[in-house]
């Protein structure tokens, strides 16, 4: 099979959605850019993430067409491909239905600058006008309102993140779900103090040599 690598560590990262606590179901999904290649390495459509196994991740190109694999890819597909297209940035995408960035996408607010952990996206995070799953027009909103940005909130869906590698897409994914839970819990009390945006970029300044060489 090609992709060993990249499909174990898709699978790996698959199930840390469910158990972080990122998605329900079978809902959200992942993917991986061989930029070499030109392929992508996604999620299968609808395989319950407890028993997702590598042979059911699908290898297909940027149309659409599958060059190996048995199951359907991502339902989600254009919403992927897009960024591969049109991002150089960007070579892996992590989609979740998560609860905070779903509340906080159902009144199509976007996240401001409530934490400095935003700085992970930007210097806050948008919400992409709505349409229905799966359609061009979603991968078309999600990448419009995404522009220098590192994730999007998805009206009355879910979150994306998208960074150079899957490790990062994901910590994305999870930090501003996080933040979109402050956010929802300080707006319930309060109105929270939102940092400028000077402070953000010094922010994102700092996460570049934040952590381990
Ligand atoms: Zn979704």
């Amino acid at each position: 099979m090609m992709f060993m690598k990249e499909r174990n560590v898709l699978v790996d990262y698959c199930k840390l959605l469910k158990t972080r606590g990122l998605t329900k179901g079978t809902g959200g999904n992942i993917s991986i850019f061989n930029r070499e290649s030109g392929y992508m390495i996604i999620s299968p459509s609808g395989v319950d993430y407890d028993i997702m196994t590598t042979e059911d991740v699908v290898v297909c190109d940027l149309q659409g067409n599958i060059i190996e694999g048995e199951r359907k890819p991502s339902s989600e597909f254009p919403m992927h491909a897009i960024f591969y297209q049109k991002r150089t940035d960007i070579n892996a995408v992590v989609h979740t239905h998560s609860l905070n960035a779903s509340v906080l996408a159902s009144l199509r607010w976007s996240l401001p600058a409530v934490s400095y952990l935003v700085a992970f996206a930007g210097k806050n995070v948008r919400c992409a006008k709505y349409a229905s799953f799966g359609t061009p027009e979603l991968a078309t909103h999600a990448f419009d309102a995404m522009q220098d940005r590192q994730a999007v909130l998805l009206a009355n869906h879910g979150l994306l993140a998208g960074a150079g590698n899957l490790a990062t897409a994901f910590d994305i994914a999870e930090e501003i779900e996080f933040c979109c839970e402050v956010y929802l819990k300080a707006k319930t009390v309060g109105e929270p103090a939102i940092l400028d945006d000077k402070e953000m970029a010094h922010m994102a300044e700092q996460f570049k040599t934040y952590g381990q060489k």
